[in-house]
């Protein structure tokens, strides 16, 4: 069945036209407007309205049984994958992303909704924990339970370069409804109509859950104004957002600054450091070039996860590294980008780095009118440590190689860089002393650390961290990428000698819902 998208603002159950500013989706690969829908920006009011019924839902939502909330968030997953080819078109006009990669997405999105059902089943992320009290002890101590609870409803900013599985009902959105927490979106204007799609997916599967309608609202806008509101409003307890570094600070600053600051969980900016030791280099030079040009050149570039920066020792193996490098991203294709704005953004970024007198031009890629060039890069280490700019991110599909004179200098580079979602490691066993040596340093600036493979492709699971020290995400110590991405949704609450009536049932003794807990120290016998 066809979805007939209306342009309008889903606002709980309701669907209404926003009285901003009009829009229209702009088709990635021609830059022309797609007729259908217009889509209409909400105002202070709308802001106001969604946050307000996101807040009266709070109780009801956080407070429902497990099952109950997982079977929603399989539920959003069932409604989303029954979008069928409707979501992908629409998605592959906005994005000019391919129809393989959309469905890839789509997936990942129908997958995350159910691995957050499956942990919301297990309890596991209540994280109970019990004292029992000690009366005999001097002083005599209290009973003391411990859990988690969801933080209060969530805004969440669709990312431009994940339609599906990194926007409406993307990871911050699931991992925030998992944790109990209403969800209020902020549309990225670069893919609105598959927004509404799947918001409305969603709003669906709130009505027939007959859940309060407040839990889930999308809100579009053609500026700043209303992301602004969203992040100022009272009843707004965390924002999940992936994105520009500007915009990322820019709502930091805002939550920073309200009479009760709330946290931000920014996924910002990475370049993502491969280190090329000398075993390796030595051992498979070429066939780390052809890899490292295909990892950098996916999807035009455009992932966070994106290997920008190349280390290698000077010598043979790293200039023959580099010229292998050269040929293959030369026989890149011309890319269609996001958007008109993020395809300026890149060729402003790649011009200043060209201009640049320490930077060497290796390869540029086919060039086409309003497509993305591929650029492969050159500086010496000691330039770079001169000029921060040099190792700054260029979102698209470019990466720069730095030669460093010894392994002191890569040290020093390591030192230099900032916070980064991952490094990897290319290396041998010959190599092993120096990953050694090198493995606190990097264990200091990542979020995840990788060996002989490369960063693009995330998995989803419970041992994944997509996240990483400032810039990489303005809070280090999360992710937004697993099951641990709920975490930043809930906060913990300890009840002090409350009489086991009065408890949720989670903290009850008899333990009704089997949860795994923490008792005396111990793990409980569930
Ligand atoms: P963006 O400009 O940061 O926008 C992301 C979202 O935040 C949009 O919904 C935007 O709304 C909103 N926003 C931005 N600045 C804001 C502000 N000051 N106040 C309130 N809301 C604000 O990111 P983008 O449009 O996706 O791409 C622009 C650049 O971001 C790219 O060129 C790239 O450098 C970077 N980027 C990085 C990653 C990554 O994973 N590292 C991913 C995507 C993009 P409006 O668009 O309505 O203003």
């Amino acid at each position: 069945m066809t979805t007939t998208l209306t342009g309008e603002l889903l606002i709980g159950a309701r669907a209404i036209r926003g009285e901003g500013a009009a829009f229209q989706a702009i088709d990635a690969a021609s830059n022309a407007p797609i007729a259908q829908p217009v889509f209409h920006s909400a105002q202070q009011g709308d802001v106001d309205q969604a946050c307000e019924l996101a807040d009266a839902a709070f109780d009801t939502y956080r407070t429902l049984s497990a099952d109950k909330r997982a079977q929603f968030l399989d539920d959003c997953a069932a409604r989303i994958e029954a979008l069928g080819d409707q979501l992908i078109e629409r998605a592959m006009a906005e994005s000019g992303l391919p129809r393989a990669r959309l469905e890839g997405e789509r997936a990942r999105t129908a997958n995350q909704l159910r691995m957050f059902a499956t942990l919301v089943r297990s309890g596991d992320a209540l994280d109970v924990r019990i004292e029992p009290a000690l009366p005999e002890r001097q002083p005599p101590r209290t009973d003391l339970r411990f859990w988690r609870i969801g933080v209060g409803p969530v805004a969440v900013f669709g990312a431009s370069n994940f339609p599906l599985a990194f926007s409406v009902a993307g990871g911050d959105t699931a991992s925030a409804l998992a944790a109990g927490c209403p969800v209020v979106v902020k549309s990225h204007p670069a893919h609105p109509g598959t927004s509404e799609l799947v918001g409305r997916a969603i709003q669906q599967a709130v009505a027939a859950a007959g859940l309060p309608a407040g839990v889930f609202s999308l809100l579009f806008d053609a500026g700043h104004e209303v992301g602004s509101a969203l992040v100022q409003h009272p009843a707004i307890r965390a924002v999940g957002f992936t994105g520009s570094r500007t915009g990322g600070l820019a709502l930091v600053k805002l939550a920073a600054a309200r009479t009760e600051p709330i946290p931000v969980y920014a996924e910002m900016s990475s370049v993502n450091p491969n280190l090329l030791l000398p075993a390796a280099l030595a051992a498979r030079g070429e066939t780390l070039a052809r890899d490292f040009a295909a990892s950098a050149t996916l999807g035009c570039g455009q992932f966070c996860t994106n290997p920008g920066l190349m280390l290698g020792l000077a010598g043979e193996d790293f200039d023959a590294f580099a010229a292998s490098a050269a040929r293959e991203f030369s026989a890149a294709p011309a890319g269609v980008m996001l958007t008109p704005g993020i395809l300026r953004a890149y060729e402003q970024g790649i011009g200043r780095l060209v201009e640049h007198p320490k930077v060497t031009t290796l390869a540029r890629g086919a060039a086409a009118p309003g497509r993305a060039q591929a650029a492969l890069l050159r500086v010496r280490a000691s330039d770079l440590l001169a000029d921060a700019a040099l190792g700054e991110e260029v979102f698209g599909p470019c990466s720069m190689l730095v030669e460093c004179a010894d392994e002191a200098e890569l040290r020093a580079v390591l030192r230099f860089i900032e916070g980064q979602l991952t490094i990897t490691l290319h290396a041998d066993a010959a190599d092993g002393n120096l990953v050694r040596a090198l493995l606190p340093l990097i264990e200091r600036k990542a979020g995840r650390l990788l060996a002989n493979g490369f960063p693009t492709g995330v998995e989803v699971c419970d041992a994944m961290v997509h996240g990483g020290p400032f810039p990489a995400t303005a809070d280090g110590r999360s992710t937004s990428v697993g099951t641990a991405a709920i975490e930043r949704f809930l906060r913990p609450v300890c009840y002090q000698n409350l009489a086991d009536g009065w408890l949720p049932d989670a903290l009850r003794d008899a333990n009704p819902l089997h949860v795994k807990r923490r008792f005396a120290g111990k793990p409980e016998a569930v």
